[in-house]
């Protein structure tokens, strides 16, 4: 193993690569249990796609927003009993007063109730199909999704035309593919399997949860979801995590000349597997300016960057071509503020639902804020609304001004004009960020997830793998981050 010299060299027990939730989680638990660990973090910031923002209003007010993950559901029981660990108060969504409904043709249905206002044909075909995801759902479950007798059929068929064989009714199905193409994992539904979407629901401990937006959107934390990982950084402490240096070799095995192909000068590989899978090792990770030594390292980067790093040697070649079958959503989260919540005037809940529209679904997302006297919502009225797969690449084809003005045009057509005149608006984008490349999440394409999910969670030699986006209950979600950094760390210190 080399190293590049006039790097600062420092040795610990374990690298954890990524200050997301997930690495974050390993740290805190490796340390709690005596363990010395460092954690390299590409960005200037921890949190990954937890990210407390500001945006500025016209008077140059400055707005809190955020930008990246911030609801909890109640199933997320592991990120409830941390966030009160660590000291931090949540509260719950606002949900008063009437929702807002747009049919196919464009027309506003104001409803209250669970079952949105279609015609009773549509709401039959909707609640058959809901049904019949929920039985599907529990038949394949979150821990092993490829295992289940029907993965490879439930894999091959897209969850578009699988709600198409059961239902002729347009509107029905879009929206029933809603809550999880453009709402969860923000692929148009044609371009992920059945068993894909089962597992989403899954995750959430059933298809019923996922349709329920008082369940899945249910609390935020005060002072935002990236307080986690603060929080979690400060016990870790400063000397520990290293901002700024993305991991760019991760040295974790001695490659093996017996098998190499001398006749044809292949370089040595581990064509043939590795052997003690999880065992500790010598581990070398090198960033710009560090050159890290440790027995374990644990990968905690969303999936579709794990070639970002130089592996040496090369990963096994079934991790190679796992690694391209799974790649992110994308999704603009809009934030629009306006000096009141004026929609809870008409007795609004602000909560909006239109399948098959540019913003599909729209939510009050006003703030509440830590004061002396305790948490106290905001004055200011915020919308928070979500534009999904392809019309996010339409709207990122406009000009800035077109994108704002045809975005507040479509939230307009829920909450009435007064809709177009917020004091700052802000898009979420991390598809343009380096280190994500997408929102919210990665997912497997059609066949991907019953041929190669079974290796996500694999370690690879001294590597864990530790993301939201392989976990199983809390796929996709800081849950599933923090679930999944604990036990990576649990693992590393039960086999040492
Ligand atoms: C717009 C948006 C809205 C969301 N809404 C919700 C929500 O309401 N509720 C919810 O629970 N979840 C939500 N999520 C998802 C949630 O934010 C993620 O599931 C969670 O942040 C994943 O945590 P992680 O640690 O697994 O990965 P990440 O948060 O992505 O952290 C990975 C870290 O690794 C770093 N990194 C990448 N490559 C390298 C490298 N080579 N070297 C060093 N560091 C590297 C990244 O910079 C990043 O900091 C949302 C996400 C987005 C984007």
């Amino acid at each position: 193993m080399t190293k590049t010299p006039n790097k600062s060299t420092i040795e610990r027990d374990v690298v954890v690569i990524g200050a997301g939730p997930a690495g974050l989680m390993a740290a805190y638990t490796l340390k709690k249990a005596g363990r010395s660990v460092a954690v390299v973090e590409a960005r200037h910031r921890v949190g990954g796609r937890t990210w407390n923002g500001k945006v500025k209003d016209h008077a140059g007010v400055e707005h809190f927003i955020e930008i990246g993950g911030q609801w909890i559901s109640p199933d997320q029981t592991r990120l409830i009993a941390l966030v009160e660990e660590l000291g931090l108060a949540t509260f719950q969504r606002y949900r008063e007063g009437k929702s807002v409904y747009r049919s196919p043709d464009g027309e506003r249905h104001i409803y209250s109730g669970e079952d949105l206002p279609t015609s009773e044909k549509t709401l039959a075909e909707s609640k058959k199909l809901i049904a019949l995801m929920n039985q599907v759902t529990a038949e394949v479950g979150a821990q092993e999704p490829w295992a289940a007798q029907r993965a490879k059929e439930l894999d091959e068929i897209s969850f578009r035309s699988w709600l198409e064989q059961h239902s002729d009714d347009t509107e029905a199905i879009d929206n029933v593919s809603i809550y999880v193409a453009s709402g969860m994992l923000t692929k148009p539904a044609r371009t992920f399997s059945a068993l894909q979407a089962a597992l989403m629901a899954a995750s959430a401990g059933s298809f019923d949860n996922l349709v329920d937006e008082d369940f899945i959107l249910d609390r935020r934390v005060v002072g935002g979801m990236q307080s986690v990982s603060l929080e979690l950084a400060q016990r870790i402490g400063d000397e520990d995590i290293f901002l700024g240096q993305p991991a760019r070799t991760l040295h974790w095995a001695t490659p093996d000349p017996s098998t190499a192909d001398d006749l044809n000068a292949v370089p040595a590989d581990v064509r043939n597997g590795v052997k003690n899978n999880g065992a500790a090792g010598d581990v070398l990770v090198e960033t710009d300016d560090l050159a890290i030594k440790a027995r374990n390292v644990v990968l905690a980067v969303p999936p579709n960057l794990y070639s970002r790093i130089q592996y040496v040697p090369p990963l096994p070649r079934e991790q190679h071509i796992a690694h391209q079958h799974i790649s992110m959503g994308l999704v603009i989260k809009v934030h629009a503020i306006y000096d009141r919540p004026f929609w809870r005037e008409e007795g609004l809940s602000g909560t909006c639902f239109g399948g098959g529209h540019l913003v599909q679904e729209l939510y009050d997302n006003t703030n509440v804020i830590a004061t002396e006297s305790g948490p106290q919502e905001e004055e200011y009225g915020t919308l928070v609304g979500f534009v999904s797969d392809v019309f996010a690449e339409e709207m990122w084809a406009l000009d800035e001004e077109s994108r704002k003005e045809r975005i507040l045009q479509e939230i307009a057509s829920y909450l009435g004009e007064k809709a177009k005149e917020p004091i700052a608006f802000y898009l979420s984008d991390m598809a343009a960020e380096e280190w994500t490349r997408g929102a919210y999440a990665t997912s497997y394409d059609l066949g991907g997830l019953s041929r190669w999910g079974h290796l996500q969670n694999q370690p690879t030699g001294p590597i864990y793998y530790a993301c939201s986006d392989i976990a199983a209950e809390g796929y996709q979600h800081v849950d599933g981050a923090i679930r999944q950094g604990e036990k990576a760390a649990q693992r590393i210190l039960e086999q040492a």
